[in-house]
């Protein structure tokens, strides 16, 4: 007896619906397609509970007539290809006829639909794939979809689902994206209700940009010109240079109004900003780029963004010489050259070297003190010798120094030693319990991205522990009122953006205390340091105390060597 079977149709849907549709944002990403692909003028959008609860879409696209509604919710039913031929020249979003079956299967979902040919709608009604009924509806023009109790029918995928506040924070993202891409359409997201933004259609870019992303980010970019080249055109925002982010949060890439993810867009990007942004860090943008869709292939996984060009070069080429163009225009001629001074923020974090961290000493607004306090114990007869008997012979380059040991001869690197105290110091403050926390006279604003938000929500208390204090203002608006005492008041918006984005990529890591603190220690640390020639002579020798001092003065907290030793053996070897 034959032990293969085919899979009943709704299984089938439902495990198709485990590719297409793995969160609610992925749904509502579905349904907005759909809808735009139906040409769309104003799209609504509303949610509950992360979209567990429900999502509803409602657009004012063509609809469609009710023998076609009834058709979309079979497998691979589709308006829009005809033949495989038609795959290379896709310019709608949806072309597999999988959404609405799949989402169907797994839900409990209503389609309203009117074309305006017709008097009336018609309603179709399924759960968990089942047709409950269809029937006439009185409506106007366009398509309205519910999806409620998503993943109920299979609730093996329903605990995979985060908390309803970072299901939202995708949702609210996903929709941003769509929104800031598709400039004659209106959008209004909200959630329970409540408006979380609204965006009128046909509006300059600028002002898009500030309804959807917030009036933050609206004033750190600029207009740039629209450049074009053989088939290329390329329009959009540009960061101010010297406006960066730890993430690509918001460098965002539109390519033939779809929002994507792009290697080659991103790369490009952040290269032309080369000097203008620290290493390892992303501009801002909103690049708009428009480009014959036949050199471009969108044929990927459906979950993913990822496009590719069929001339990578070519795209990457024209982005560069256009962006710089315009970064050259705005800083002078000096591009590209080393760095701009003026333009770059400084990443140093004033911060006592050696100090004990544990006085709290009196809370300062300013950028406090010279690096290190000089200690009146440093003789001045013998300001290079310590108690461990190191003696400074010489200073080498920037970054190293060079000691006569009692038992002989050792190299430091000033900067990793730095790093090695530092995070100590860090660490130790978590581990007493007692963060020394600066008071701000002036608190700072804060406004996040719906996935930074959740992620401060559900990790506020290890950055109370930290010394950190907020005050939520509004929606993603917060007040900062402390910081921790080793962190710069002018750097504290980018470090914690940083944080949060680093949160975001290990939560795992930072669920468990232990390694929470380390993180943390380690992206203090990483903003705080400093060249070794930001130290005089004297602070050198402090801070080879300090160092030996510590648990493991040998390595700094990424394992790489502080300061490499030879004995008089070791040299009496070499020498032979
Ligand atoms: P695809 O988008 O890949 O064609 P879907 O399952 O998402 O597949 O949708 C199936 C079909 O249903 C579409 O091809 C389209 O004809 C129709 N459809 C879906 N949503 C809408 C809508 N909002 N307005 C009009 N037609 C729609
Ligand atoms: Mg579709």
């Amino acid at each position: 007896m034959s032990i293969i079977r085919l899979l009943a149709p709704n299984v089938a849907n439902q495990i198709a619906a485990g590719e297409v549709v793995e969160r609610p944002a992925a749904v509502v990403k579905e349904l907005l397609e759909n809808s735009l692909d139906a040409g769309a003028t104003r799209v609504v959008i509303d949610f509950s509970r992360g979209g567990k609860a429900f999502i509803i879409i409602e657009d004012d696209g063509k609809g469609m007539i009710p023998e076609d509604a009834l058709l979309s919710l079979e497998r691979h039913a589709t308006s829009k290809i005809n033949a495989a031929a038609d795959l290379d020249r896709i310019s709608t979003f949806g072309f597999r006829g999988e959404a609405l079956p799949s989402i169907a299967s797994v839900a409990r979902f209503t389609l309203q639909t009117r074309v305006k040919e017709a008097a009336n709608g018609t309603e179709i009604s399924v759960n968990g794939g089942k047709i409950i009924h269809q029937r006439d509806h009185g409506m106007a023009v366009g398509t309205r979809i519910e999806v409620a109790n998503l993943f109920h029918p299979v609730p093996a995928r329903l605990k995979f689902l985060k908390s309803d506040e970072t299901e939202a924070a995708h949702i609210i993202r996903l929709v941003r994206l769509y929104a800031v891409s598709h400039p004659t359409v209106g959008f209004l997201l909200r959630e329970d209700g409540r408006e979380i933004f609204r965006s009128p259609g046909n509006v300059p870019v600028l002002e898009r940009v500030r309804a959807i992303w917030g009036r933050q980010v609206a004033d750190e970019v600029s207009l740039m010109p629209v450049f074009e080249r053989s088939g290329m055109r390329l329009s959009g925002l540009l960061g101010k240079p010297g406006v960066s982010r730890g993430t690509r949060q918001d460098l965002v890439t539109v390519v033939n109004g779809r929002p994507v993810d792009s290697r080659t867009l991103a790369f490009a990007l952040t290269e032309s900003y080369h000097t203008l942004i620290p290493k390892g860090r992303y501009p801002l943008a909103f690049a708009f780029l428009e480009i014959d869709p036949a050199w471009v292939d969108v044929n990927v996984h459906p979950a993913k963004r990822e496009v590719r060009f069929r001339d990578e070069a070519r795209v990457r080429g024209f982005i560069i010489e256009s962006v710089l163009s315009v970064l050259r225009s705005n800083v002078g001629d000096g591009l590209p050259t080393q760095t701009v001074p003026s333009l770059v923020p400084s990443i140093s974090v004033a911060m006592p070297a050696v100090a004990p961290i544990s006085n709290p000493g009196v809370p300062s607004q300013s950028i406090p003190t010279p690096p290190v306090p000089v200690s009146a114990a440093t003789s001045p007869s013998s300001p290079t010798s310590v108690r461990l008997g190191w003696r400074l012979l010489a200073r080498v380059r920037e970054e190293r120094a060079v000691f006569e040991t009692p038992t002989g001869l050792a190299i430091l690197d000033i900067g990793a030693a730095h790093q090695r105290i530092l995070y100590e110091s860090i660490l130790k403050q978590f581990s007493d319990g007692a963060p020394v926390s600066q008071p701000l006279l002036l608190p700072l604003s804060l406004e996040l991205e719906p996935l930074p938000a959740a992620v401060l929500k559900e990790r506020m208390a290890l950055l109370v522990a930290a010394g950190f204090s907020f005050e939520e203002y509004g929606r993603n608006f917060w007040r900062i009122e402390a910081l921790p005492a080793w962190l710069n008041p002018a750097e504290a918006l980018s470090f914690l953006r940083d944080v949060l984005a680093e949160m975001a990529r290990r939560e795992g890591d930072f669920g468990r205390p232990a390694l929470a603190y380390d993180s943390l220690a380690q992206l203090a640390i990483q903003k705080a340091r400093r060249k070794g020639d930001a130290f005089s002579d004297a602070e050198l020798m402090e801070l080879l105390q300090a160092l030996f001092k510590t648990s493991q003065p040998s390595s700094d907290p990424r394992g790489r060597r502080t300061y490499i030793e030879w004995t008089d053996a070791d040299l009496g070897r070499r020498f032979g």
